[in-house]
């Protein structure tokens, strides 16, 4: 889609970045080590998120997903139920065909079965519950994996220059869906720089580190941290994950140091470090921006 090329200076930082390649498959990795370092049963869960994880990374290279007409200067669909592309049904049942022989737990392959006896319809109106809220959680990780398909796919196909660079830096310049969080990179041009990251479309774009992403301010930030020195049992992911809170909105979101954990990843790291949110919650933070797979259960 992009095709002009604007001559670039030595240091130029580019505002967005398109999704990483194999962005699901690496995610799976990632799912994978931090189950293995988990000591409780929360284990299960992000087993089941890497099963899910790399069902996307199959399924995402057999569905062909044009981009949208009604995508404007690289501003793609809003995520709501009269944008969802034709084949949405199909992906949610191609995903849960692939990950079923890789999942063990029991209300998990109850809830596959449920959903592969639906019908297209009912599939899309689970994912309209989805974007009310009012989806129930076990089928809605699924509808949440099947609309990252798409939206990634997508996103992929938006030319760099094709984003116009926004002065709000909380929601997602490409899809419009709040950052879950934040990822300070390690590659050699980029090295030290902080990206926001969209829990939908994968896409991430430049934000300063010392301002408060949710609302500019620059004085009231601070990073808090969990060492891992006095509990060895924590996950790795506490190495490189820190709440970056706000005194001015009492908001908090987290930021991940790849100098620390190269493999951080905004959506597994997050499921890995729990304990911070609630460290930081119990000092008064409130948190912004949600992760997908995070679905609270009334139990
Ligand atoms: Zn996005
Ligand atoms: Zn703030």
């Amino acid at each position: 889609m992009n095709t002009t090329t604007t001559p670039k200076g030595l240091f130029h930082t580019p505002f967005r970045l398109a999704p990483e390649q194999n962005v699901f498959a690496n995610r799976a990795v990632r799912f994978k080590e931090l189950a293995e370092q988990e000591r409780s049963d929360w284990k299960d869960y992000l087993l089941v998120l890497a099963a899910v994880c790399d069902a996307q990374h199959a399924v995402s290279q057999n569905f062909s997903l044009p981009l949208p007409e009604n995508t404007v200067n690289g501003i793609l669909p809003k995520a709501q139920a009269e944008h969802l592309p034709e084949v949405f049904a199909e992906i949610v049942y191609a995903l849960l065909n692939k990950a079923q022989p890789h999942i063990q737990t029991a209300a998990v392959l109850q809830e596959i079965s449920t959903l592969q006896n639906l019908k297209p319809s009912e599939i899309r109106r689970l994912a309209g519950e989805v974007f009310d809220g009012t989806c129930r959680p076990a089928a809605e990780i699924w509808i949440q994996a099947a609309l990252q398909i798409v939206w990634t796919a997508w996103a992929a196909q938006v030319g760099e220059d094709d984003v116009a660079v926004t002065e709000e830096r909380t929601h997602c310049p490409c899809c419009g869906t709040p950052a879950v969080g934040s990822v300070v990179l390690i590659q050699s041009d980029l090295s030290g720089l902080r990206y926001m990251y969209c829990p939908l479309c994968n896409s991430r774009w430049n934000a300063l580190r010392a301002k408060c992403p949710t609302c500019g301010d620059g004085g009231n930030v601070r990073l808090q941290h969990i060492e891992g020195g006095d509990t060895p049992d924590l996950p790795d992911a506490y190495t490189a994950a820190h709440a970056e809170s706000c005194k001015s909105c009492h908001t908090y979101r987290k930021l991940y140091r790849r100098d620390k954990q190269q493999y951080a990843d905004p959506i597994a790291d997050d499921l890995a470090t729990l304990g911070l949110d609630i460290a930081v919650g119990e000092a008064g933070f409130e948190r912004s921006g949600a992760n997908p797979f995070l679905i609270l259960t009334e139990d």
